[in-house]
């Protein structure tokens, strides 16, 4: 058994306007419990006019990155209290602001503890994780081209120039509530983890993500994202976490079992020992 220790993971985010819009409406942010051992990375893609979209997304990885740090009990827990407060917080704000009605905004967010990671998301933003050079995509999006290729309308080509590839079915503060995939992630060492708005994947193709997420340092790997999603055009904000694994971040659990056994060996041996010696005298 091994125990991931958070404090040792490695993490680099950035974000960048792009080459077409006047504003950046996307966010993201990082926190984690006091002691470090349970944390989050959070990105959120803003949407609803100029004011609400930089509203939204901001409101939201706030939102997340305060619950996920006091929220108590498991890792999934604490995530699905961490979004489901992120939902409610853009919702409210809009209630109460008639110059934000209609904003929303995307949100992926990993979470990381000892027991190991989830992820949570709402909306097209993706979780990605890099290991042995294969790129796999760990949430589905809640968009209308997804479900049209889930269905096997278009294909992952079609959906990439479709015209209503920016339109989600899902998202942030629009409504009261909000269904949150909360979903179990398999960490190894030296896996990389990537959160992403869409203005990098549905810009930069999967293989070439693949090859810059590699690069190291990390930092180098989210600059290098996000330059090459402005080398394609860069149609869109762009925003970009990158989270690895060190090998030394997964501690061996056996260790400790085992000095705890010999802990209890040793107990039971007093024992014994003082047992014969009653026995004795
Ligand atoms: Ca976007």
């Amino acid at each position: 058994m091994t125990r991931l220790d958070a404090r040792r993971l490695e993490a680099a985010g950035l974000t960048n306007v792009g080459m077409v819009r006047q504003s950046n409406q996307d966010a993201f942010g990082e926190s984690g419990s006091p002691d470090g051992s349970a944390r989050v990375f959070v990105v959120a893609d803003g949407m609803g006019g100029h004011a609400g979209g930089e509203t939204a997304s901001r409101l939201a990885v706030e939102a997340v990155e305060e619950v996920f740090a006091s929220a108590k009990g498991s890792l999934d827990v604490r995530l699905r209290a961490a979004v489901d407060a992120a939902n409610a917080r853009v919702y409210e704000t809009q209630l109460q602001d008639a110059r934000l009605a209609g904003m929303g905004t995307t949100g992926v967010a990993l979470g990381f503890g000892s027991e190991g990671a989830w992820v949570a998301n709402v909306g097209d933003s993706r979780a990605y994780r890099l290991r042995g050079g294969l790129l796999e995509q760990l949430t589905q999006d809640h968009s209308v081209v997804a479900e049209m290729q889930r269905r096997g309308y278009i294909t992952a080509e079609e959906a990439h120039v479709h015209p209503r590839r920016n339109e989600v079915l899902r998202s942030l503060g629009t409504e009261p509530g909000v269904d949150v995939d909360v979903t179990p992630v398999e960490v190894m060492p030296e896996d990389l983890f990537l959160l992403c708005s869409d203005g990098l994947c549905g810009v930069v193709e999967d293989g070439e993500i693949a090859g810059l997420l590699a690069r190291q340092p990390i930092e180098d790997a989210a600059a290098a994202l996000v330059e090459a999603a402005n080398r394609h055009g860069g149609p869109d904000n762009v925003t970009v976490q990158v989270v690895r694994i060190p090998a030394h971040a997964l501690v061996a659990e056996v260790q400790e079992r085992s000095s705890a056994a010999w802990w209890l060996a040793a107990v039971a041996l007093l024992g014994l020992l003082a047992a014969w010696l009653l026995v004795g005298s």
